[in-house]
């Protein structure tokens, strides 16, 4: 039995979009933090020099708030793990819309001009039509000359 696996892409681009952006926009005052630590002669692998340059060092806002760095760098985090789940959730997505499905590729007959072509039915669809004792489809216009038809099925 020829099976054919039907792959649907479901659109979500505006999940990815924002997933994108919230990533970019939280990895963005991370990296400023970490230039800003570097350019204060802060070694990036000295953990413990790092940490206390984010806490020694507040963040304005302006009209006289600010808050330590350390905070930016957890609201930051935040924000990238969001941007990440928003892009994974994507994937799932497309994974679940993958269906397996027991498509027979049909072959059917012009009963006028006898043109060939090929259809997609589903089992249950052809035991509706009552295949293999009816052997006829409902009609349709054929591609080749144009006329409607009952076409014959001649092979699965
Ligand atoms: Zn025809």
């Amino acid at each position: 039995m020829p099976r054919s696996t039907r792959k649907t892409m479901v659109a979500r681009s505006s999940n990815q979009v924002l997933g994108l952006v919230l990533t970019i926009l939280g990895l963005a005052p991370i990296i400023v933090v970490l230039l800003n630590a570097w350019t204060s002669g802060i070694s990036l692998l000295n953990l413990s020099a790092l940490y206390e340059f984010l806490w020694s060092n507040p963040f304005y806002l302006g009209f006289g708030i600010g808050f330590e760095l350390f905070y930016l760098v957890i609201v930051s985090t935040v924000i990238i793990i969001s941007g990440l789940a928003l892009l994974a959730r994507r994937m799932r997505q497309i994974e679940e819309v993958t269906v397996v499905s027991d498509d027979l590729a049909v072959t059917l007959e012009c009963t006028v001009c006898k043109h060939r072509w090929e259809e997609h039915f589903s089992q249950t669809q052809l035991q509706a039509m009552g295949f293999p004792q009816n052997r006829t489809i409902s009609r349709r216009r054929c591609q080749e000359c144009r006329k409607f038809t009952r076409p014959k099925i001649i092979g699965l």
